[in-house]
């Protein structure tokens, strides 16, 4: 009944973990979800508030344009000059997303021809993958290592699939691994797509999301970004907004042009008074994202803490709100994690097979809860 391609969709591995945990609920135990990466904290209420008026308005009951309103593409530009010292027109060099997954699902259909490859990091972000097989292109897999800080080696990349790839993802602040980019990475990638012809598409979902004073820099920082690249944002994790579906699309104007032509012809736009909450948010007080910053890190030093006193070594992570564990068998920690204590964790797996070796916490639970996995972890012995 179902495509072929149907059959290299992967939700079968936190399919299984859904029902794995439903089955323990079933039992009556008390799950803490460190799995999923959703903050639970709220919305700031005055983003909300900025919703409630402008839903209110018949002006913003239409189609909104497909691009995004001027106001809320100035409001991004306008963001990025202040946030990263990057200087966007607003016209062309910003596009309007339902939230960054929707630029990644569709931009390989835009660049990559059947056959064509994509370079993607594995561990990544499941939707790199997905969005490359719709378009009928092959993933090559860069592996991030612990060796190596968790940034792919792009001298080893096979000289065959450098010329025949089309796209090179990267993303800092990392999902799953918590990796920074370390300085001069972003250079290192701007050559390499130079010299190849490669469109990089940064994803940058977790600048905000750090600590220690540490300030995660945009790729198109980097002198000659803006010829090669663009970059994914969204509000999903910085304003804890992911139900809200709005993010952004900056950078080079002729990819966008690209994204933006495959766009036009699949959805119609972000529902205008979400932009006016989004223009809020951007433009408004950023004093909410410290304070969800400032609860992160006190909960990823309690799990680090924690983690550590149970005999598990592993770095703290400066930004991002994971914590990636090293263990010796993903799928059976994960498993025993849930079966015997009652805690949901992602094994490594789940984000590609270089994944193998560590399981992904979420520190999207209050510090009372995590104490309480740490608690029940150091009676399972591990
Ligand atoms: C959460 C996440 C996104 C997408 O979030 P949206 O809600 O679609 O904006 C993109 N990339 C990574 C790595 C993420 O973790």
């Amino acid at each position: 009944m179902y495509a072929s391609r149907m059959d290299s969709l992967p939700p079968y591995l936190f399919a299984r973990i859904d029902e794995m945990k439903a089955e323990q609920q079933k039992k009556g135990v008390d799950i803490i979800d460190l799995g999923v990466g959703d903050p639970d904290l709220p919305t700031p209420p005055h983003i909300v508030a900025a919703l409630c008026k402008a839903a209110q308005d018949p002006e913003n009951h239409h189609y909104p344009s497909y691009a995004g309103m001027p106001a809320y593409k100035s409001a991004v530009a306008g963001w990025y000059k202040k946030r990263f010292g990057v200087t966007l027109d607003a016209g062309k060099e910003v596009l309007a997303l339902m939230g960054s997954k929707d630029g990644i699902a569709h931009i390989a259909e835009a660049f990559v021809n059947p056959g064509d490859y994509v370079l993607a990091p594995s561990p990544g972000y499941p939707v790199y993958r997905t969005g490359t097989l719709f378009a009928e292109g092959r993933v090559h897999e860069m592996p991030l290592l612990r060796e190596n800080n968790f940034v792919p080696m792009l001298a080893d990349i096979p000289k065959k699939v450098a010329k025949e790839a089309k796209i090179l993802y990267i993303n800092y602040p990392n999902n799953p691994t918590a990796a920074v980019a370390p300085p001069g990475f972003y250079k290192e990638v701007v050559d390499f797509a130079n010299e190849h012809d490669i469109v990089v598409v940064s994803d940058n979902a977790y600048s905000e999301i750090a600590y220690d004073g540490y300030r995660a820099p945009s790729f198109l920082e980097t002198k000659g970004a803006m010829e090669v690249g663009i970059e994914m944002h969204s509000l999903s994790k910085t304003y804890n907004m992911t139900g809200w579906r709005i993010g952004m699309a900056v950078g080079n104007a002729e990819i966008l042009a690209g994204l933006g032509r495959v766009k036009t012809n699949v959805d119609s736009g972000v529902f205008n008074a979400v932009q006016h909450a989004a223009i809020t948010a951007l433009s408004g007080p950023q004093d909410c994202v410290a304070e969800a910053c400032k609860i992160y890190q006190e909960r990823r030093d309690v799990l680090v803490k924690g983690l550590r006193s149970l005999g598990f070594d592993l770095p703290t992570p400066k930004a991002t709100f994971y914590v990636w564990l090293p263990v010796k068998d993903c799928m059976a920690f994960s498993a025993q994690l849930l079966n015997d204590a009652g805690i949901v964790a992602t094994p490594g797996v789940g984000f590609g097979a270089s994944g193998e070796g560590y399981v992904r916490f979420a520190i999207t639970r209050p510090v009372a809860r995590i104490q309480e996995a740490i608690g029940r972890m150091r009676r399972m012995k591990l």
